[in-house]
């Protein structure tokens, strides 16, 4: 196994409690090819450290420079939080922090407001510039992407790993299609501000799972 990583940099000792993450730092080897690695790349993507071209699951040069652009301590489990790899699990990044970097709620779910059918606001705003990307909060499958006859605009439903269905909506554009699978982290579409919306932004909804009915929902939490 070729690392240029010392081995101390790819393995922290303070990992007890933190489950799988020294197992997950264990894959993140130069001139390696593995899921963890796509990971990886997905958030140095999200920094603007990486192409979306350069998302290939392969540990390569330009991979290692955005690596030690970010962290000149190299890749600690220290360092993860700082990308958004919070909670790592069995080589796979469970969830994000937000649907799009340094992603703040600008408006809230459950307020009560009559333009909505539901009486209330049936999911989180994430205001945004038109375009932002959005990611997979989770990892799942695309149940639909594309544009709805309704306010939500062009969306997109993820099913996500852990049962529940995930809207997008408002989206000025998407990149994924029905039926495909996507990792927590992947770019899935950009914030838009189509359908019913004063301006750009992500409205996400959480939704049981089962079939999407609309207004069933709960605070967005992944
Ligand atoms: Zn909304």
């Amino acid at each position: 196994m070729n690392s240029e990583f010392p081995a101390g940099v790819l393995f922290s000792s303070r990992v007890s409690g933190v489950g799988d993450l020294a197992g997950c730092l264990a894959d993140l080897r130069f001139k390696e090819r593995n899921e963890s690695v796509r990971l990886l790349q997905y958030a140095l993507q999200r920094e603007g450290l990486l192409a979306a071209s350069d998302v290939t699951g392969f540990f390569g040069n330009r991979t290692k420079r955005a690596v030690y652009e970010i962290f000149p301590d190299g890749l600690q489990v220290k360092n993860l939080p700082k990308i958004g790899l919070s909670t790592l699990s069995a080589a796979k990044v469970v969830r994000l922090d937000a649907p799009i970097a340094k992603g703040k709620v600008t408006y809230g779910y459950g307020i009560r407001n009559k333009r909505y059918i539901a009486g209330f606001h049936t999911g989180s705003d994430y205001a945004a510039p038109a375009g932002t990307p959005v990611y997979a909060i989770r990892s799942g499958r695309i149940e639909w992407a594309g544009s709805s006859k309704s306010g939500f605009g062009r969306w997109i439903g993820l099913r996500a790993d852990n049962g529940r269905l995930y809207v997008y909506a408002h989206l000025l554009s998407h990149s994924v299609r029905a039926g495909q699978s996507v990792l927590a982290g992947q770019v899935i579409g950009a914030v838009g501000s189509t359908g019913t919306a004063t301006g750009p932004h992500l409205h996400l909804e959480d939704h049981p799972p089962g079939r999407f009915v609309y207004g069933n929902t709960r605070r967005p939490q992944w």
